[in-house]
């Protein structure tokens, strides 16, 4: 299948029928579909959490060679740009940077300090949303490793949709997965993960906007806590922006 983009010739309802035809089909399936459809430029997200370890396995047996990337906000923690390099290495993949809108100095000249502690919603958007959507202008389709049980917002997602936000194919192969799955796989498959996990941490973001979460919380407590914000925005649809 050939990838189209620009005009697009992918409307929703074709996109709907390949995600019906492919229902059901395990992870890999899709992901070699996808690489097929859309290879060289088809491209990884990975936040180096769980999701991304295990996409980063399946893709490293379809097709080294694709991009995986991250978003780097200078804020990550040591634990997980040592996790980045080690999975590197155990896949022989190649893990591309794609830095901030502006660097931190700059930030704090514009916005004052410590955006994120006062509108973490415009932090996000300058050092996530705005350097994604610049790295996925020249693309036809992208992957995440967001699962329908981890927020609202996510739930709504399709494996397969058009990401109207960034104008280019979106696959999530993970979507059904629950969170006991995600871990049985990496641990059967001995990969490595972020320390952090260990420590409290069932979701690891940047540095000043994650905490652990307390027995009983919910995964995600430890993001954002103190503000009614779930996510960062770049799984955000239009729709999803206009309710901002
Ligand atoms: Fe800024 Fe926090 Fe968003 Fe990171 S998670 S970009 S520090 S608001």
């Amino acid at each position: 299948m050939e990838a189209r983009r620009g005009s697009n010739t992918w409307t929703p309802a074709e996109l709907s029928s390949v995600e019906a035809r492919l229902a059901g089909r395990p992870a890999e399936y899709l992901l070699a579909w996808a690489v097929g459809a859309f290879a060289p430029d088809l491209c990884l997200a990975s936040s180096f959490g769980p999701q991304s370890i295990v996409l980063m396995h399946m893709l490293s047996a379809i097709d080294p060679k694709t991009t995986v990337f991250y978003l780097d906000t200078d804020l990550l923690f040591p634990e997980t740009y040592e996790l980045r390099d080690r999975l590197s290495e155990r896949f022989g993949m190649t893990i591309t940077r794609v830095p901030a809108s502006l660097t931190l100095e700059q930030q704090a000249a514009s916005y004052g300090p410590d955006l994120w502690s006062r509108e973490p919603n415009l932090c996000c958007h300058l050092r996530k949303v705005l350097p994604l959507r610049r790295f996925l202008a020249s693309r036809p389709a992208w992957i995440t490793g967001i699962r329908a049980s981890q927020t609202a917002q996510r739930a709504r997602a399709a494996r397969i949709e058009w990401d109207d936000a960034n104008d280019l194919v979106k696959l999530n192969p993970l979507l059904d997965w629950p969170t006991e799955r995600v871990w049985s796989y990496i641990h059967s498959h001995d990969l490595p993960f972020n320390r952090l996990h260990l420590a409290g941490f069932p979701s690891v973001g940047c540095r000043p906007c994650t905490r652990a979460v307390r027995p009983g919380e919910d995964g995600r407590a430890g993001r954002w806590a103190g503000f009614a914000k779930t996510e960062c925005g770049i799984h955000a649809n239009r729709a999803d922006e206009r309710a901002l």
